[in-house]
């Protein structure tokens, strides 16, 4: 793309922000009803400023980075704040407030650590209280910053703030300010009073204390309880210079002292405050606070950061928006704006399609996120999915990211919509989606995907855990067509691993030896490796003790399964399905073959202790037997509790012939395999003691 359609694309998304972050800005500061998540704000705001930075010509007067708040739409009179009330800048990584901290050095041409406090941020509406003489005249919202509203008459019913400061010779003029808010406990209250009066209800307690702030009717303020933390302190030189109490004012020459000031006037100061010497103290104060916050009965959503000392503040001074000494390290967001570059499609181990969105790689809950899962394609309706859109990604707990919703205010021009291909992206087969799943299937069960997950499923830890087989080998095997099936793993050599992987022999060696190892694992792993649809570990456990052998299983109603307690329709009929199936038949009796149990040890106990020459004993039966048909033979040997196979191998204890035996008689003669008569096995099968 070249640099002149970028620019073009940067410049169409500039303007789409700016709208964007407008409208939510008035309906967040004027209306006091957000439309968005904070979060989501910040960073759809951060974008706009790094597009701004890299193109300062596209900054506009009104551009949402160069305001503070917005110009209310109320009833109250306009007051004009003496100093303004600023912004404060954000960081949202420890490597943010380094920058800051740095960036004040250099302005101080300072190599030390510059002492900092650190205050709570408290999320509520920021004040202007104007004394005079020591009275309360005047109280203020901060409006855009350098006008807010007079709002005395409601400021006057909050009871934590003084009407009269305690001081014996107050000067002429201070303005003091801070942070008024409402209690979680009181915002909740309030909500649920709105949601009985069929009102609309605040999105947070910032935005109810503003709301409240703003109340024409001040018995409903005075209701409401808001509360406020003081943090700031404004006199004049000269001002302080009259005052009877000049000594204490002209004392204050830090934030910690300016705290400790208004705490001796009469007010309400937050506590919770630190004065720190080094950036390890400054994560200490972030770490301890992230969570012992929840345990406030207020909420803050961040930590504000000051230099201490007010000759450096003043040094420093203010950006058209925020003081350069000062920064708000916000906690981490659980939902995040990003842009969908593209969109991929996995197949999983049951051939499910499941659409991944890859991400431009944004931050969230403190790990980076560049892929988020877009579920199925119903999903991807839901969500009407367009490759460049912006989308909110969300990440609660260890779930995997997921697109929780697309802005689509931001969509970029001619973005064209993401569809689900009609054909396996593995093998390129026709997938189907079936009228009442949400689910797109791939079903060739050949399918390399589903080859590929159905043994890396079966190797996994709580399946047949076969150590040494990883996924990248998987691959590489399914891909040499070395292995179709989990069968296939049990004729692997040493040999074979060797050339494929470039193993050296011990490690190939120790891979055939953990394969074998396996045959040992009981039946309720077999089943769970088995992959059947909806049979979990747990699962496949219950009904391995409630069937302890697999003929029993496969013959099975889906209601008898389901009879199970614990076991569901759906599983049963997933079970089912999967045994009438001819090739997991198949399957099975490969697995059999090869010596995996299928029957539960429990039962082969029961079954030695019944007859103890048949159970756990491996037959394999060949040639025309004189009376029976060779079925009705092999349900014998497996109802007395033997193994039947196909083929005759090392393991093999009987071999049971009849007329016109072909080679399986030869290999049991060359291996030493004990050969019997259909009389002999009868007279194995009587001799239980039954
Ligand atoms: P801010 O809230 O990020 O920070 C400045 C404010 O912090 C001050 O005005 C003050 O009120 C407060 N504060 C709390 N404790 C403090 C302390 N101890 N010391 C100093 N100040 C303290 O900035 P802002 O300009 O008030 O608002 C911008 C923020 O508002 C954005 O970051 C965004 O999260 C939010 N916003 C959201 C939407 C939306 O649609 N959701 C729209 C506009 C703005």
């Amino acid at each position: 793309m070249s640099q002149i359609m970028l620019n073009l694309e940067l410049q169409a998304r500039a303007i789409e922000l700016r709208q964007l972050l407008q409208r939510a800005s008035y309906a967040y500061y004027a209306l006091d009803a957000p439309t968005m998540e904070d979060a989501i704000y910040d960073a759809l705001y951060r974008e706009l400023q790094e597009i701004e930075v890299q193109y300062p010509q596209l900054i506009t007067a009104d551009s949402p980075t160069q305001r503070v708040g917005e110009k209310p739409s109320s009833n109250f009179v306009s007051v004009q704040h003496n100093v303004p009330l600023f912004s404060l800048e954000n960081a949202f990584s420890s490597d943010n407030v380094e920058s800051w901290q740095e960036r004040c050095q250099k302005g101080l041409e300072s190599q030390a650590f510059l002492d900092s406090v650190c205050e709570l941020k408290i999320d509520g509406s920021a004040i202007a209280l104007t004394y005079e003489h020591g009275v309360l005249t005047r109280g203020a919202t901060r409006g855009d910053g350098t006008s807010g509203e007079d709002i005395t008459s409601n400021i006057k019913t909050i009871r934590s703030i003084p009407l009269r400061l305690n001081l014996e010779n107050p000067p002429a003029h201070l303005e003091i300010r801070g942070e008024a808010f409402l209690p979680i406990a009181v915002f909740d209250q309030i909500n649920q009073e709105r949601s009985q009066q069929g009102e609309s209800l605040f999105a947070n307690p910032r935005n109810a204390a503003a709301g409240t702030l703003r109340q024409l009717d001040s018995r409903i303020v005075a209701q409401r309880r808001l509360d406020f933390f003081a943090y700031t302190i404004h006199f004049p030189s000269s001002s302080a210079k009259e005052s009877g109490d000049k000594e204490n004012l002209l004392k204050i020459s830090s934030q910690w002292q300016a705290l400790e000031f208004l705490q001796q006037i009469g007010f309400r100061v937050n506590p919770n405050k630190k004065l720190c010497q080094s950036l390890p103290e400054l994560q200490e104060y972030y770490d301890h606070w992230s969570t012992e916050r929840l345990k406030l009965p207020y909420m803050t959503d961040g930590m504000v950061i000051k230099l201490n000392e007010f000759s450096q503040q003043e040094n420093l001074g203010f950006t058209q928006k925020t003081p350069r000494w000062a920064i708000a390290w916000k906690y981490p967001a659980e939902e995040m704006p990003t842009i969908i570059e593209s969109v991929t499609v996995q197949v999983g181990r049951t051939g499910t399609l499941t659409p991944v969105a890859e991400l431009r790689p944004v931050l969230l809950a403190g790990t980076t996120v560049s892929r988020a899962t877009l579920h199925n394609s119903d999903r991807l309706t839901e969500l009407d999915l367009h490759i460049g859109d912006t989308a909110i990604v969300r990440k609660a707990g260890e779930i995997i990211p997921e697109v929780v919703r697309i802005l689509p205010e931001l969509r970029p021009k001619g973005a064209t919509r993401f569809v689900m291909p009609s054909h396996c992206p593995e093998c390129g087969q026709a997938v189907v989606k079936p009228e009442n799943e949400a689910a797109t299937r791939c079903v060739n069960w050949e399918c390399p995907a589903i080859v590929c997950g159905a043994i890396g499923h079966w190797v996994s830890r709580d399946a047949l855990d076969i150590n040494g087989v990883g996924e990248k080998l998987v691959r590489q095997l399914v891909n040499a067509e070395a292995v179709r099936s989990v069968a296939d793993l049990y004729e692997l050599t040493s040999e074979q691993l060797q050339k494929l992987d470039r193993l050296g022999q011990k490690s190939a060696d120790k891979i055939i030896a953990a394969i074998a190892q396996s045959t040992s694992k009981p039946w309720s792993r077999v089943l769970y490796g088995l992959g059947i649809r909806h049979v979990g570990s747990v699962n496949a456990q219950n009904i391995a003790d409630n069937f302890p052998n697999v003929d029993l299983l496969a013959r099975a109603t889906p209601e008898a399964i389901a009879s199970i307690f614990g076991i569901g329709e759906e599983i049963a009929q997933s079970i089912s399905e999967w045994f009438r199936k001819e090739t997991n038949q198949n399957l099975v009796q490969r697995l059999q073959e090869k010596g995996l149990q299928f029957v539960s040890a429990k039962n082969i106990e029961q079954a030695i202790a019944m007859n103890p020459n048949i159970a756990g004993q491996i037959f394999v039966v060949t040639g025309t037997l004189p009376t029976l048909k060779r079925d009705q033979a092999k349900d014998l040997i497996k109802a007395a509790g033997g193994k039947v196979t196909d083929s005759v191998s090392k393991k093999t204890h009987y071999l049971v012939v009849g007329e016109d035996a072909g080679s399986k008689l030869d290999k049991a003669t060359s291996l030493g395999v004990k050969c019997i008569s259909e009389e002999e096995l009868l007279q194995l099968l009587e001799s239980n003691p039954q």
